[in-house]
């Protein structure tokens, strides 16, 4: 209770009113008193006075001692007061209670000392005769000439102005304490007015805390609780604007961090992770959510990476490496960087995913290895072929003629080697622009496989064409093509169909619809791809089986592919090596307005 500040408020204006309370409570009942005693003082002397008055005219030896009791009995009736004579020696020679001769000698009475000297005496005290306090007053008799020839007294019982005072005190009391009472229900209600706002701002201010920042006070007053509301209400706005700018911040740093191409790995000073993007978690194979707070190098488990990162905390400088983590994971360039020169520890660490420029160079390696290669094969023989005729097979005509031939072959896989090569950079270029039209799907098989059907009987082979036929339903819609580059795809396609098929096998070309496209595909019985050969064999010159694969350039399926990207299809192959192939290849459907020009 003492600690807020409505206690702090009200408890001292509580106190010092009973304080004020208690002390006027004392002072006006002892003023009160104090006058009560003075009043009944001058009533008592002026008592005292009419006794002595009326006494003093009785002459002593005419008034036996009895007759003055007589006297000032009946006077204390009349008065209403207890009255005493005194003679000089202090013997009580008449009172208005008590049978005189009864009494002690009153000398030493105070009041009666006094009176007896020749003045008013007055004394307040406990009567032993009568049992209770009392006020005396006694003024001394005198004779017409001045002597002193007695005292005469008159008491009252202070029983009575007790119990005024007492009466009057309750009253103050009864009063003052409603004062108080009423005086501390206002000072509550004052401090209760003044701390309203502050606990509504406390509440706001720890309802802030726990993250919920919609909370304004209302205040229309000018004072400095009201000033305090206002300002409390501006903090608001501001740290509700600079935490939505901040979660804005944090959005957009998130959303690059989770389509970044590149992995973001953060490690705290213990070496934990902190953070890590998605591209991190899938180079390094690991769950994103589970990875954080992981030890880096429980979750890295590569001692080159582990490495790099240790190097830089030690030296607490930017390091950057190329890392291999084996043959069917990522090829790295890894770069740990401190985090900031404030942070001890802390550390970047980006990966950046080489894999796909390390296979473009290998394939451009390959390439020229490849072209030497395949130059070098008819060049050679056409070297050995003139150096035959120059020793002399030039002397004898009929050997000749046959040298002769073999040079017109070899010169033709040469010429047929750059014919295809220039088709495949003028393709790759752009420069073969494509003569699009709405054409029938039979129309872009049949002619090939007719020309191609000699050479497959030839090789013992048989071939099939199974295509829905334009009355079935549904029938196969016109596709968008350049007739002459696509027929070029489907002889390559079965070329090698029948190239790679031994006798005895099936070549099946077929043709269907899916959704918007057309797939067409060639499939044979013959020896297949190896698995590790099947994603490579689009590539310029590569070959899977050199032995088997004759005269091939190793560029048909490349420039396939080129023709059939360049009308938006896609061209992919299955194998099971000793079991046959499938090469499928799709062309969008022409659309209606296109199919019916
Ligand atoms: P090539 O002139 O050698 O036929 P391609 O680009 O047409 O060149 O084919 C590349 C390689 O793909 C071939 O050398 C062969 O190893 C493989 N290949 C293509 N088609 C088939 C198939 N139907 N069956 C087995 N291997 C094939």
């Amino acid at each position: 209770m003492f600690r807020t500040i409505r206690a702090h408020i009200a408890i001292p204006y509580i106190v010092l009113i009973l304080a004020a309370t208690v002390v006027l409570t004392i002072y006006s009942s002892n003023v009160a008193q104090d006058s009560y005693l003075a009043d009944l003082e001058s009533q008592l002397s002026a008592e005292a006075r009419l006794v002595s008055e009326s006494t003093s005219l009785l002459p002593t030896e005419s008034a036996p001692a009895d007759g003055i009791d007589a006297l000032v009995k009946r006077l204390g009736q009349l008065l209403q007061a207890r009255v005493t004579v005194i003679d000089p020696d202090g013997v009580v020679v008449g009172d208005s209670e008590e049978d005189p001769a009864k009494m002690e000698n009153h000398r030493d009475r105070p009041e009666v000392q006094v009176a007896l000297a020749g003045n008013q005496g007055s004394s307040t005290r406990y009567s032993r005769t009568l049992g209770y306090p009392m006020m005396y007053v006694a003024i001394p008799v005198r004779t017409s000439d001045g002597q002193v020839i007695g005292v005469a007294r008159v008491a009252l019982p202070l029983t009575q102005i007790e119990e005024r005072v007492t009466r009057l005190r309750y009253t103050i009391a009864g009063a003052t304490l409603l004062t108080a009472l009423l005086a501390g229900l206002l000072a509550v209600f004052i401090a209760e007015q003044i701390t309203k706002p502050v606990r509504k701002l406390t509440d706001l201010a720890e309802q802030m805390a726990r993250g919920n920042l919609a909370g304004r006070i209302h205040t229309s007053s000018r004072d400095e609780v009201g000033r305090l509301g206002k300002a409390f209400n501006q903090m608001a706005d501001e740290v509700q604007a600079q935490i939505e700018a901040m979660d804005a911040q944090r959005n957009m740093l998130t959303a690059v961090l989770a389509h970044m191409a590149d992995g973001v790995l953060i490690t705290d000073a213990e070496g934990h992770v902190r953070l890590l993007n998605p591209a991190a978690a899938r180079l390094l194979g690991v769950d994103q959510e589970a990875a954080v707070g992981e030890r880096f190098v429980a979750l890295v488990r590569d001692h080159q990476i582990t490495g790099i990162w240790r190097r830089c905390r030690e030296i607490n400088e930017e390091l950057g490496e190329t890392v291999e983590m084996g043959r069917q994971r990522p090829f790295l360039r890894v770069v740990a960087t401190p985090l900031s020169d404030t942070a001890e520890g802390e550390c970047l660490v980006l990966l950046q995913d080489l894999t796909e420029m390390r296979r473009l160079e290998t394939v451009r390696r390959d390439f020229v290895s490849n072209i030497s290669h395949e130059l070098r094969t008819p060049l050679a023989g056409l070297k050995a072929v003139v150096d035959t005729l120059r020793d002399g097979a030039l002397e004898d005509p009929a050997a000749a003629r046959r040298f002769l031939d073999r040079i017109d072959t070899e010169v033709d896989v040469l010429t047929q080697m750059v014919r295809e090569l220039l088709e495949l950079s003028r393709i790759e270029s752009g420069q073969v622009p494509l003569r699009l039209a709405p054409t029938a799907v039979a129309d872009l098989v049949i002619p090939p496989v007719d020309r191609l059907q000699p050479q497959a009987e030839r090789s013992g082979l048989s071939m099939a064409v199974n295509l829905p036929s334009a009355g079935e339903e549904p029938g196969l819609p016109f596709v968008l093509a350049d007739a002459e580059r696509v027929m070029e795809v489907v002889t390559n396609l079965v070329h090698n169909a029948i190239k790679f098929t031994p006798a005895g096998g099936q070549v099946t070309i077929l043709a269907d619809v899916a959704g918007e496209e057309v797939i067409v595909s060639v499939q044979d019985t013959g020896i297949g791809i190896p698995a590790d050969d099947l994603p490579r064999i689009f590539e310029r010159f590569y070959k899977a089986d050199r032995a088997r694969s004759g005269g091939g350039t190793g560029l048909g399926l490349s420039i396939a592919r080129h023709i059939v990207q360049g009308h938006g299809g896609r061209i992919w192959a299955e194998s099971v090596e000793g079991k046959g192939s499938t090469f499928y290849f799709s062309l969008p459907v022409a659309t209606r307005a296109a199919a019916n020009p």
